[in-house]
């Protein structure tokens, strides 16, 4: 809004390739007789393999520079796409990178953690463990040898991180105005939240008037509800826009949860071939196909009309497919 102060951005390092296109998906529109549906390729950001986490890590690891920092910590699944661009991020700049992964190691060393392996990250399994309080000890050791850790949360959703997001929301209405795009509707799919709560920040900062839904992967709506919304505040006092009420533009829906996280049912089957064998475009079953069921089945019950337009925000999450080739063939 005109009448709002300009966030205070602090310092960013170059990571992600940007802006990411936006592109028209008319045959899967045309295939599901829904809405103008565009997709923003997020997925296309870079950083070995892309995906949102790079708009959060160009915060993030400005931050460990300027605190001198030379490792960065961080947890997520086996599959994360989190750890694996923390990991890319961390060679990039000569840091090194330690990974606390939720439970024991797999049986194959496939998809993302196989990244994890070749960018060079030390991994850390949880087992029974709190991911947490191990990545408290791991920081730990890593000062006992001398080293400067850096501590990212799971999915680098803290103010520093979600800060990525609003940016984006920048980024979102430079190409609006330059396509003359009118977006009804953002779909994105919500794990811990920060790509959401950016979004819902920066569509207030930079009057974008549509709706923005998260498709919840892993938690119930009121929780996942409440953790954007006071990371989205949060960030607003992070970057110097004093304290807004943002609960309001918090959309969140958790139908599409189904079996828990990273559980691939039909559901996101059928959204990773479909858009694959009508666009050529490449979704991961966790997040982004989970999303996307979700569009499917609202379009399929009538949630929009034909004249609405929604956009598709594409986070990425593809170098997981081989772990799930049982669950995907
Ligand atoms: C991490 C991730 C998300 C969710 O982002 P959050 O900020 O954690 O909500 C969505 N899609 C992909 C592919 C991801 O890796």
């Amino acid at each position: 809004m005109s009448n709002q102060p300009k966030p205070n951005y602090p310092k960013r390092v170059p990571l992600a390739q940007l802006p990411t296109p936006i592109q028209p998906l008319a045959r899967l529109s045309k295939h599901l007789g829904g809405p103008t549906l565009l997709i923003k390729r997020d997925d296309q950001t870079g950083l070995a393999g892309g995906g949102n986490k790079a708009r959060k890590l160009e915060f993030l690891v400005a931050e460990a520079l300027a605190q001198g920092c030379d490792y960065l910590v961080t947890t997520g699944a086996a599959q994360s796409n989190h750890c694996r661009q923390t990991a890319a991020a961390a060679a990039a700049y000569g840091l090194g990178c330690s990974l606390v992964l939720k439970g024991n190691p797999p049986a194959a060393v496939t998809g993302n953690l196989l990244l994890d392996e070749l960018l060079g990250a030390h991994l850390y399994w949880s087992s029974d463990q709190d991911t947490v309080a191990l990545m408290g000890a791991v920081c730990a050791e890593l000062r006992t040898m001398g080293h400067t850790p850096y501590q990212i949360p799971l999915g680098g959703s803290n103010v520093v991180g979600a800060t990525g997001y609003v940016l984006a929301m920048e980024e979102l209405k430079t190409q609006i105005a330059t396509a003359n795009l009118n977006i009804d509707f953002i779909i994105v799919a919500s794990g811990s939240g920060g790509t959401q709560a950016g979004m819902v920040l920066g569509a207030t900062v930079y009057d974008f008037r549509g709706e923005i839904l998260g498709i919840s992967v892993a938690a119930e709506t009121q929780a996942l509800h409440t953790q954007v919304a006071a990371l989205a505040t949060a960030t607003a006092t992070h970057l110097g826009l004093g304290t807004l009420s943002l609960a309001d533009r918090v959309n969140v829906n958790d139908d599409y949860v189904g079996e828990g996280y990273a559980v691939v049912g039909e559901s996101e089957r059928e959204a990773v071939r479909m858009v694959a064998q009508l666009e050529g475009i490449l979704l991961d079953p966790v997040y982004t196909g989970r999303a996307m069921g979700g569009l499917i089945d609202l379009i399929r019950w009538g949630a929009f009309t034909r004249r609405q337009t929604v956009l598709f925000w594409h986070t990425g999450g593809a170098p997981a497919l081989p772990a799930f080739a049982e669950k995907l063939g």
